[in-house]
């Protein structure tokens, strides 16, 4: 018959041994499996005599429960384990240092920042409008008429769709303010403008910072103010600025805004091409029909518009002579801004 003493001892020695929950699997098929040991002894109940048949089975019953208690303990302790082990494997290390880079604003955008700021401090709001704008607003209401070579293929992205295009300039947003508003109107309106030209000073795509000034007795003296105050404040030097008479469809008086080179200081360079003037906007007098287009009565009220490319004045500011080093991402150049 079986030796009750005998496999107690040897079943706590082997579960002494247990170092995982497999092992432990299979030592417990061996006593309490279908074939195993004392399932086996259970089975064997009905051979013992009857006189000990009651010990018996009292003994083999309670080496069952020692021996399901036993596993049962080890199997919560093999799995505690598992669980701390996983856990110091999982370990995150809160103390290492990030070596994430941080990244920087675009000198484009650097520059659309900075000219915002210097006219929103002098009381001019930001106005927004469409890239794909209707020709309407991009040329007709602003006195371009049908014939003008801003017009032609050449110029112009037009679109798939009649009466619509890429905006050339961002003076459409003057008319959508003057539409959408009564004077006094102060607003510039910085975006995105598009024109069929391509070389190292113009890209097909560009930025553009448009201003509009509508109120009554506005005078050139005004805009010469307003231009003179941002150009000195952007450049951050007291730089000359001159203004050449110029022309435009939608202002009258024109000009054209040059200041003394920032480069060589007027003396005259390779930038300014001997000159010692760089020109930097365009700007005017809104002209009449314009106002009229808008509903706005030009005997009551007058404006001044000025606009400028944003890249033009970021490579003066920042020396660069390549306008397409601003579109290629390049990080070693993008971080020295
Ligand atoms: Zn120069």
């Amino acid at each position: 018959m079986i030796d009750f003493q005998k496999v107690q001892e040897e079943l706590e020695g082997s579960i002494e041994a247990i170092k995982d929950l497999s092992q432990l699997q299979q030592l417990k098929a061996k006593y309490l499996g279908k074939n195993g040991l004392i399932t086996q002894a259970i089975a064997r109940i009905r051979e013992v005599p009857p006189e000990e048949r009651k010990e018996y089975g009292l003994r083999v019953n309670r080496l069952k429960e020692f021996a399901e208690e036993l596993f049962k303990k080890k199997e919560e302790e093999l799995k505690a384990l598992e669980i701390e082990k996983r856990l110091s494997q999982e370990w995150i290390d809160l103390s290492v240092p990030l070596e994430t880079e941080l990244g920087s604003l675009h000198p484009i955008t650097q520059t659309m920042k900075r000219i915002r700021d210097i006219f929103v401090s002098m009381g001019f709001s930001v106005m927004e409008g469409p890239e794909i704008e209707l020709e309407e607003y991009n040329f007709d209401m602003l006195n371009i008429p049908k014939e003008h070579p801003a017009r032609e293929m050449q110029d112009t992205f037009y679109v798939n769709k009649e009466g619509y295009l890429l905006r050339t300039h961002t003076s459409p947003v003057q008319i959508r303010t003057m539409l959408s508003q009564k004077p006094p109107i102060y607003i510039m309106a910085p975006g995105k403008v598009y024109r069929r030209d391509d070389d190292p000073t113009h890209s097909p795509m560009f930025h553009q910072v448009e201003g509009l000034a509508v109120d009554r007795d506005i005078s050139f003296g005004h805009m010469k103010y307003t231009i003179e105050t941002f150009l000195k404040e952007f450049f951050e030097v007291d730089v000359p600025v001159r203004f050449r008479a110029s022309y435009f469809p939608f202002t009258e008086p024109s000009a054209e805004v040059d200041i003394g080179c920032v480069i060589c200081g007027g003396s005259g360079c390779r930038v300014c091409k001997g000159s010692g003037w760089l020109e930097v906007m365009g700007c005017g007098m809104v002209h009449p029909q314009v106002l009229k287009n808008c509903q706005i009565d030009p005997e009551e009220y007058q404006g001044f518009a000025f606009g400028m490319g944003v890249e033009r004045l970021a490579m003066l500011y920042f020396g660069i002579d390549n306008i397409k080093l601003f579109y290629e991402n390049n990080l070693r150049f993008l971080k020295q801004f």
